[in-house]
């Protein structure tokens, strides 16, 4: 007993010691917390940023020479730098009470920022395992068909097409965002948007594709499946828009002392170009949908939609299904039914992406 005594009185004050050692040193050991690494930095409880990115599949540039750091991904940009308590999101300050600390190689945050700034700027929880787009696709322009007070088609429970497309486009800008790819949605909600404003939406916004979600109806209601509608032949606008004065996307040098002719030229070879690429995306999420257990595949077809007719980037547009087939409906009011959709579209998307990054050389 009196050892027990004793032994404590000795030893109680060397571990209270250590723990104050601890403490006070800043010497950071490994506890783990959520399979993250924590350091302990002061008293203060850090967490690597590079990890914390990871799982939210945004990119982190650090910036050795300069000690800062960039976030992206979903939309946004967050700013640090190192030694500062002050972080820039989407240009605006914000504190966040500890500073940056590069500590023993590892750039590190205050465990407050996951939750105050992190999962609130990027509040996707993406799967750990989420796959990653080649980095050849950087932006898609996401068009949902109709909206507000254009409805689209229906089916017969009254489920209207412009829900479906809002919710399927929506569903694939989440999975996108996942993998690194900034979206621009044409309509983020429930309002009319104009063909020639979804048009402008995706020229200006130089996205690398654009894709317009639409459900199918047809008076024969036995008609059900999946198809994927690239420009026709003959429907190309802006390959003629070059008489009415429009630049050619190239640098305006280039073109400054073109002949008409060369200029005619040059506006085909970009307008193959891009409808080639529409036909190799078209497929490509044919082929990704008729892998799987989703819809059937009717097949890729060419027409003049105006949506396809105006856009300068490879473009397509998805009719998910038919709102006039019960069977079908019955299918797209299932939202495990319109994620399998997105998830499906967004693979077809990836598979193009890579065999573009084979044929182009690109890492
Ligand atoms: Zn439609």
């Amino acid at each position: 007993m009196e050892f027990k005594q004793n032994f404590r009185k000795l030893f109680f004050p060397c571990y209270l010691l250590l723990a104050i050692c601890y403490l006070l040193s800043g010497c950071a050991t490994a506890p783990v917390k959520d399979n993250i690494a924590l350091y302990n930095i002061n008293g203060v409880t850090y967490l690597p940023l590079d990890v914390l990115c990871q799982r939210k599949k945004l990119e982190l540039r650090y910036d050795a020479f300069a000690k800062t750091a960039l976030i992206s991904g979903q939309g946004h940009k967050v700013n640090l730098m190192v030694g500062q308590d002050l972080v820039l999101v989407d240009g605006y300050p914000r504190h966040i009470k500890h500073n940056v600390e590069f500590y023993q190689g590892v750039l590190v945050v205050p465990e407050k920022f996951r939750g105050e700034i992190l999962d609130k700027v990027f509040p996707l929880a993406c799967p750990i395992n989420a796959a990653v787009m080649p980095p050849t696709i950087r932006k898609i322009v996401v068009d949902a068909g109709h909206g507000g007070y254009d409805p689209g088609t229906h089916g017969r429970s009254g489920i209207q097409e412009k829900e479906i497309n809002l919710d399927i486009a929506k569903r694939l800008a989440r999975v996108l965002n996942c993998e690194g790819v900034e979206v621009v949605l044409t309509r983020p909600s429930d309002n009319f948007v104009s063909l020639e404003r979804r048009v402008q939406i995706a020229n200006r916004a130089k996205a690398d594709l654009f894709i317009s979600i639409h459900s199918n109806a047809n008076r024969v209601r036995s008609l059900n499946g999946f198809e994927v509608y690239c420009i026709s032949d003959s429907g190309n606008s802006w390959r003629s828009k070059n008489s009415k004065g429009e630049a050619l996307p190239v640098a305006p040098s280039s073109y400054q002392q073109m002949s008409p002719a060369l200029e005619t030229t040059l506006w085909d070879m970009i307008y193959n170009y891009q409808k080639a690429q529409s036909v190799d995306l078209a497929e490509s999420i044919c082929r990704a949908v008729s892998g799987s257990s989703g819809p059937k595949v009717i097949g890729t077809k060419s027409a003049g939609f105006y949506v396809l007719k105006g856009t300068q980037i490879p473009a397509v547009l998805i009719e998910v299904g038919f709102l006039s087939n019960t069977q079908e409906e019955q299918h797209l009011k299932n939202s495990g039914y319109r994620q399998e959709i997105a998830d499906l579209i967004v693979s077809g998307i990836r598979n193009y992406a890579n065999e573009y990054r084979l044929m182009e050389g690109k890492k």
